[in-house]
């Protein structure tokens, strides 16, 4: 059973290299599955639900020669993640409309059998037999095909997705709410008022990455509401406590300090949520908020004045480091929980 696009029939090869295209475009991962099958190996699938164990896939067997494949007129497709071939609905409906607008006729259409990852040419009707009738055998319908003008790329390895971690969970402040499948991208899923969904602290500009009714998709900042973090006061700054203070500042909650100095990371032991570096890159969106706060300079940089600042405004000792754990930092912890 074979993946070759080239075993197809010519002008489906051209439809297929302008589906990657379309796909592409929209960053659908496009999987090619089954191309061309022998009478042989459409006798083993039919036997699959029969005679053999397993769900009945087709109502064709192999020597009555009523499957497409068996024509070179069709081809199967999943979503190239692993894991995850068959079980997005909204990337097999979307598929087969970049399909249709190119000309191509889609199995999920059928009654019989339901065949959503089935594309197929329509030229001779949505079954095989004008094909019977006019040419008898695949050989001679063979004969009457050309060559293709462009040919499809050979598909990607599949691609492992990161499996889902939640950082938190929030509310839809809004009805009707859209989630899109990347940024700016097609509509998956709506979601009203008071519905309730995760997020993983991941965020593109003004968008959010949020879970919601098992599907994965990006919602517009403005309508996610997160709950609150209560936060363990045990002195640790870790990625709850970053995400937290984030969230009272009006952060994005990624849960990371970024762009933090080596150079003071010796007096900040307690601080266990931040990227360090050489190099001066900007500092923290946090830290600068922070800072603005505490009445400073904004750097962006967890430095003494920082920690002395911060020290001050929790009532403790201004020694000028953040132990672990740290009074200061449980202090804050604290504050942070008393927030609204
Ligand atoms: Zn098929």
């Amino acid at each position: 059973m074979g993946r070759n696009l080239t075993e197809l029939h010519p002008r489906l090869q051209e439809k297929v290299a302008q589906l990657q295209i379309l796909c592409a475009k929209e960053n659908l991962l496009l999987g090619i599955g089954e191309c061309f099958r022998t009478a042989a190996e459409q006798n083993e699938l039919y036997a699959q639900g029969r005679t053999k164990a397993g769900a009945i896939i087709t109502n064709a067997p192999g020597s009555s020669y009523s499957s497409q494949h068996q024509w070179g007129i069709a081809f199967d497709f999943f979503k190239n993640v692993r894991g995850h071939e068959y079980d997005d609905n909204a990337f097999f409906t979307r598929v087969s409309q970049l399909g249709r607008t190119i000309g191509l006729a889609w199995g999920g259409d059928w009654h019989s059998i339901v065949d959503k990852p089935h594309l197929y040419l329509p030229d001779w009707g949505s079954n095989t037999g004008i094909l019977k009738s006019t040419y008898g055998t695949f050989e001679s319908f063979k004969k009457t095909w050309g060559k293709a003008s462009i040919t499809p790329i050979k598909p990607a390895q599949p691609v492992v997705e990161a499996p889902w971690k939640a950082t938190g969970t929030a509310t839809c402040g809004g009805d009707g709410v859209r989630v899109r499948m990347i940024p700016n991208g097609n509509v998956i899923l709506q979601l009203n008022k008071g519905q309730r969904f995760e997020v993983n602290g991941e965020t593109s500009g003004k968008w959010v990455k949020i879970k919601a009714q098992n599907t994965i998709g990006w919602m517009h900042s403005n309508y996610v509401k997160y709950d609150k973090l209560i936060l363990k006061e045990d002195g640790k700054w870790g990625a709850d406590t970053t995400r937290r203070a984030q969230q009272i500042f009006g952060l994005p909650q990624d849960g990371v300090i970024s762009n933090q100095l080596n150079f003071y990371k010796s007096i900040c032991p307690g601080i266990l949520s931040a990227q360090w570096s050489n190099a001066k890159k900007g500092g923290s969106q946090l830290v600068r908020a922070m800072q603005a706060w505490l009445g400073i300079p904004q750097d962006g940089y967890i430095g003494p004045v920082f920690i002395k600042a911060l020290q001050g405004k929790m009532g403790k000792r201004q020694d000028g480091v953040l132990s672990n754990p740290s009074q200061c930092i449980t202090a804050f912890q604290h504050w942070c929980n008393q927030q609204a």
